[in-house]
């Protein structure tokens, strides 16, 4: 069994504004396709997720230091955190 992971993150989420509401952001300039979208919970950045081709929400993370997201789909309201690797 893989040990229980406890996100160290929750202090990084700031009541943000869905910077590209219609979309990925990245993914808009691009003129790419996107799946699903996840919001950025620190800047609110949109990003697409592991199953589009760009991967932005992960990028995003990464690139910007941002470990939480939450699912910008409509229903739906999970969090994930990029650097535990868990819902949070
Ligand atoms: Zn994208
Ligand atoms: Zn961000």
């Amino acid at each position: 069994m893989r040990p229980v992971v406890v996100c160290t993150h929750l202090d990084q989420i700031r009541p943000v504004v869905p910077r590209t509401p219609q979309g990925c952001e990245d993914c808009l300039a691009l003129g790419m396709p996107w799946v699903h979208l996840r919001l950025c919970l620190t800047c609110g950045h949109v990003g697409c997720c592991d199953a589009s081709p760009g991967r932005h929400a992960r990028r995003h993370a990464h690139a910007a230091g941002h470990p939480i997201v939450q699912s910008f789909e409509a229903g739906e309201d999970w969090r994930w955190c990029f650097i535990d690797e868990t819902y949070v």
